[in-house]
């Protein structure tokens, strides 16, 4: 599942960071491009950590809406739907302003 494999480079990423600190909270952006489902990767994540030093951790994700502008005119919107299709001219080209992050913003650690 691609969530799964998102949350196993996630949780490398964090131990990396952490340390020998205890996670509470990872927080990471993602664009809706990206087409990842918030919830099926909270759920992911509860299974990738479980046993591992990031157990009892929380993933908390904030979603990015997808914004892109027109090659031809220039015109910008933000996406509800996966069709790059220019409303204003027609166009087809279109160039992706936001919506393709992923990242972790930060990491909340527990008081040592
Ligand atoms: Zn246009």
């Amino acid at each position: 599942m691609h969530e799964l494999s998102i949350c196993h480079a996630i949780a490398g990423i964090v131990v990396e960071h952490a340390g020998d600190r205890p996670v509470r909270t990872v927080n990471v952006r993602i664009g809706q491009l990206r087409q990842i489902v918030p919830d099926t990767l909270v759920h992911c994540w509860s299974l990738v950590i479980q046993g591992s030093t990031l157990d009892g951790s929380r993933l908390r994700v904030e979603s990015v809406p997808a914004r892109v502008r027109c090659v031809g005119c220039g015109h910008t919107w933000t996406l509800s739907a996966p069709v790059m299709l220019c409303g204003q001219c027609g166009g087809h080209e279109v160039s992706v302003l936001r919506g393709e992050e992923f990242l972790i913003t930060s990491l909340e650690l527990e008081e040592v």
